[in-house]
């Protein structure tokens, strides 16, 4: 695979990485005209989808693949932004979004201490600044046409064998690594639960990933308003090692060397 470097292109200076690794910038993302894709007429409330520029070629040719197979892939949340996290963390935190627990219940928050309330968000949220899906190359996808008047709520039984995306997990465990994707949270490791909507592209996640510094992470969280922030600095390295460093890592050692491998075929000219 042609290797990408995710800070030759759009941006120049060092510290353009730590702001895309933080969410604080979107240099990096090609957003989507969803209106135009739908052919629905644009609204303010519709929700702007975007994914890092240099996948957007391989992204393309996975959805023209499960198209063939008559699963019509979409973006159900693609980049999101340090604030856009931060709002999601502090609604949590502060208990005006309802938390999940791993049988898909609602958490009672009353009684948990901030370090338990923390624990209990980052089974399915990630800390603000802490998001894959700040860099872009990471997104949850679900099949269109496979909902059948079903609302999708991102829970694991609809991608399960018996639920309403079991063909689109079929496919894209027999088919994603070809275009370079593939699943971090694959199963439950003691931290973030199994997300099997939740892509990434592993061309760029790696860089992004051994680019990630606990101590930037640090700086950006005490300069913002985050709910539970003196528990989550104090607690920051222990938390790095269970839910943001703790994710598929078999991927690299076992699919790498397919990659490299896969035939030439025509990638995106951002690749060159
Ligand atoms: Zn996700």
């Amino acid at each position: 695979m042609t290797p990408i470097m995710v800070d030759t292109r759009t941006n120049t200076a060092n510290d353009d990485i730590s702001a895309q690794l933080l969410g604080l910038t979107d240099q990096h993302i090609h957003y989507f005209d969803q209106a135009h894709e739908q052919n629905q007429k644009a609204s303010v409330n519709s929700k702007k989808i975007g994914i890092h520029h240099f996948m957007l070629n391989d992204f393309q040719a996975l959805v023209k693949s499960a198209a063939l197979a008559d699963i019509e892939i979409k973006i159900a949340s693609g980049f999101r932004s340090f604030e856009r996290q931060l709002h999601i963390w502090n609604n949590k935190f502060t208990g005006k979004s309802a938390i999940s627990n791993i049988k898909g219940e609602q958490v009672d928050i009353t009684p948990l201490n901030d370090f338990e309330i923390i624990e209990a968000i980052m089974l399915y949220s990630a800390l603000p600044g802490a998001s894959r899906h700040h860099w872009g190359c990471d997104i949850d996808i679900y099949a269109a046409n496979l909902l059948n008047k079903h609302s999708l709520q991102l829970e694991p039984w609809e991608y399960e064998s018996s639920g309403p995306m079991a063909k689109l997990s079929t496919w894209l465990s027999e088919n994603a690594t070809e275009f370079g994707f593939y699943f971090p949270y694959d199963q439950y490791r003691g931290g973030i639960a199994a997300e099997p909507w939740h892509l990434s592209y592993a061309p760029l996640a790696e860089q992004y990933q051994s680019a990630f510094s606990l101590d930037s992470l640090k700086q950006c969280l005490s300069n913002n308003d985050v709910a539970g922030k003196s528990v989550i600095l104090e607690n920051l390295s222990a938390i790095a090692k269970r839910f943001i460093n703790n994710i598929n890592r078999d991927h690299f050692n076992s699919n790498k060397a397919d990659y490299c491998h896969t035939p030439a075929k025509p990638r995106g000219k951002t690749y060159e």
